[in-house]
């Protein structure tokens, strides 16, 4: 009895042994493979930031592109440059936002509770400190300078002797209600987008009241709001370019399929691709300020493109996907 109880219980122990050197056997595969894995993912992290900055290192020496050189309104050319800021800029804005008010039912609503209302584009100039200068009020509307504020839509230029002061290129500064813009020659189709993309975070704050608006960073609606404009951003650069651009990225985003390749396909992006979209966006000889903006642009196009055409599932899955991409880019790609 006492032999089959020592038996019994031998089995048992080596039952148990075994149980466990099969649980280390197996939680050692799946180290193995989470770390294979996840130098994967390194490794074609690197690969991209590889090719992002060999296209920015090209770029280096594009050619000047300021028209708004200096802060100093007084006297000189700076006369010429207050006339070009209030009718040239002016009717630029205001006939690039008519130009593309229909490529998505939110450009539709925006230019109708804008413009269509009533609002015009107000230029002026940002100035050293807190401060702008607008230039566009005639003698007529310096009487009501009041009610003419309250009906403009202020585009603030940068100029580039305080740029450095400055972090973004072309951003809403939600204090002023103001979008501001670098004083830069910005190739058309690109400056449309990002014009659209800013001027949709205006009407969100100052027109419609929206909560993502005003949410932190952190917030889901702020990231929202965010994917609503890279994504207005990109059909009307893709309508600037006549299709070309989904055209291009669509024939990049075939080569994956799924939500498990995400953010994989990514992965292989060389930067002959960033230069070939810089030939179809017009800004191949652009210098950094113009392309270090362009690249962050490519690569939520194609981000965003792949998950509307590459991926099955409801809008809201969608959605879901694009702000964890979105994050995912400004975790990684952020510093590039
Ligand atoms: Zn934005």
């Amino acid at each position: 009895m006492n032999k089959k109880k020592a038996v019994k219980r031998n089995r048992r122990v080596l039952s148990i042994a075994i149980c466990c050197i099969l649980a280390a056997i197996l939680a050692g595969v799946y180290i193995y493979a989470a770390v294979l894995h996840s130098k994967k993912d390194v490794e074609r992290l690197r690969d991209l930031k590889k090719s992002v900055k060999e296209y920015l290192s090209s770029h280096q020496y594009g050619q000047e592109s300021w028209w708004l050189r200096s802060s100093d309104m007084r006297g000189g050319d700076n006369i010429q440059i207050a006339a070009k800021l209030t009718d040239e800029e002016t009717k630029k804005i205001t006939d690039m936002l008519y130009e593309y008010q229909d490529v998505s039912p939110l450009a539709q609503k925006m230019i109708m509770q804008t413009l269509d209302s009533g609002m015009h584009p107000k230029v002026s100039i940002y100035q050293r400190g807190d401060i702008s200068m607008t230039f566009s009020f005639k003698k007529e509307e310096m009487k009501d300078v009041a009610k003419m504020l309250k009906n403009s839509i202020e585009i603030c230029y940068i100029p580039k002797d305080i740029h450095d002061n400055y972090p973004a290129s072309l951003s809403y500064r939600s204090d002023w209600n103001a979008l501001m813009i670098k004083g830069i020659n910005w190739p058309p189709a690109l400056y449309a987008g990002l014009l659209f993309h800013e001027f949709g975070h205006y009407y969100k704050h100052k027109i419609e009241g929206a909560n993502s608006a005003t949410a932190p960073m952190t917030h889901e609606s702020w990231a929202e709001e965010e994917v609503a404009m890279h994504e207005l951003e990109a059909e009307v650069m893709n309508r600037a370019t006549k299709g070309r651009l989904f055209t291009f990225v669509d024939s990049l985003n075939r080569r994956y399929e799924g939500i498990d390749k995400m953010p994989k396909h990514l992965n292989g992006l060389q930067a002959d691709h960033f230069f070939h979209l810089d030939e179809i966006i017009g800004c191949q000889s652009s210098s950094n300020e113009v392309n270090s903006v362009a690249i962050s642009q490519y690569l939520f196009i194609i981000g965003f493109r792949y998950i509307n055409e590459r991926i099955q599932c409801s809008e809201s899955d969608k959605m879901k996907l694009k702000i964890h991409l979105y994050r995912w880019m400004q975790k990684n790609l952020d510093r590039l």
